[in-house]
């Protein structure tokens, strides 16, 4: 439902929970973050409920500072609204995070694939697949970014995917399609949302992603592909209304 992606030098926390604060107006089932410290730790939080039942959850057990993060709203379409459903997903490994808005259509035979090679998913939702799918491509060498590219192919419906990896602690990937994501341009310091409202407390200037696009999201700068990797153009603007 609500997205929202931070990379800088700032807290990312802090910059995560007030953007889906921002974003609460849409309404939700569950909510929950993931935070990459500078060493590759990462950490992940989530809760059924309202955004206040993930603010206990990390005041009583702090995860690792970190200047890198994403949160997530959920309104749940496949599987029951609990802790287990909530984003962030992670691999098998655990060195991956994913968030997602939207529905991937066929998760079912992916789910299948998946399970034949020997993953064992955690959650009933059609959002899991993309964090496996993700670690199967990410052995194959290259970059998240390339994971990416290379797992929207695979995918249907509609889908904003956010990514991180404990592998690359300064990055954050973004992927939409039929489904909104901006991404807030700052001062060594970039941002991603479902909706600009979610950093506009931070920054007016946004990149509109346009259809099948991934974004690559670092402190010093942005850089958006189509799902074969060629440089794709986005719209540039300012927010100059209110929100
Ligand atoms: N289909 C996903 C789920 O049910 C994402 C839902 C959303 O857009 O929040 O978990």
């Amino acid at each position: 439902c609500g997205i929202v992606g931070y990379v800088g030098s700032r807290p990312a926390l802090d910059v995560v929970v007030e953007g889906l604060a921002r974003l609460e107006y849409r309404g939700y089932d569950s909510a929950g973050v993931a935070l990459l410290a500078e060493d590759g730790t990462l950490a992940t939080a989530k809760r059924a409920g309202k955004l206040v039942n993930l603010r206990e959850a990390l005041a009583e057990e702090p995860p690792p500072a970190g200047t890198l993060g994403m949160g997530h709203t959920r309104w749940a379409t496949h599987g029951a609204p609990n802790d287990r459903n909530a984003h962030p997903h992670t691999d098998c490994g655990g060195t991956i995070a994913v968030i997602h808005n939207g529905i991937i259509e066929n998760f079912a035979a992916l789910r299948a694939e998946l399970e034949e090679g020997g993953h064992k998913l955690a959650s009933d939702t059609d959002t899991e697949t993309v964090a496996h799918l993700l670690e199967d491509e990410l052995k194959s060498g290259g970059t998240l970014a390339d994971a990416m590219r290379a797992v929207c192919r695979r995918l249907e419906g509609a889908f904003t995917l956010v990514a991180v990896h404990a592998g690359d602690p300064d990055l954050v990937v973004g992927a939409r399609r039929n489904s909104p994501l901006v991404v807030g341009v700052g001062d060594g310091e970039n941002f991603l949302a479902s909706d600009v409202a979610a950093f506009i407390e931070h920054t007016r200037d946004a990149l509109e992603l346009g259809q099948d696009q991934v974004v690559e999201l670092r402190p010093s700068g942005v850089t958006v592909t189509d799902f074969d990797g060629a440089p794709a153009t986005v719209r540039e603007y300012h927010v100059d209304w209110d929100v």
